[in-house]
């Protein structure tokens, strides 16, 4: 399913194919900016405090995202099988909140 891990990985850092040594995977946050390993050792960047308080809120940020992805997936594929087993576009659009064109439109797939 899920082919990518949530939080750390999916963070670049600010270097990423700038600097020869940057191995691309930011580990930690310097200054409000997302470090490689590498590139955090070569320093020289501005140490601010507050920095790990930004990376838990972008580890944060990024894992949210992720959930919502995933939210929106299940959505699609419940109400494509809600429609399958014989329910409306308008009953789903009102389980979904929406019109019932707005739930065929998206989530009809253009006519199954
Ligand atoms: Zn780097």
């Amino acid at each position: 399913m899920s082919n990518r891990r949530a939080g750390r990985a999916a963070v670049r850092c600010m270097y990423d194919g700038r600097r020869a040594e940057c191995d691309g995977s930011a580990q930690v946050v310097r200054g409000g900016h997302p470090l490689c390993r590498p590139c955090e050792r070569r320093g020289s960047s501005t140490e601010a405090p507050g920095g790990g308080v930004v990376w838990g809120l972008l580890v944060e940020l990024r894992e949210a995202h992720e959930e919502q992805a995933r939210a929106a997936a299940r959505v699609r594929d419940l109400a494509a099988r809600t429609n399958a087993a014989g329910a409306s576009w308008s009953l789903i659009g009102q389980a979904l909140d929406v019109s019932r064109q707005a739930a065929q439109k998206r989530y009809g797939g253009g006519g199954r």
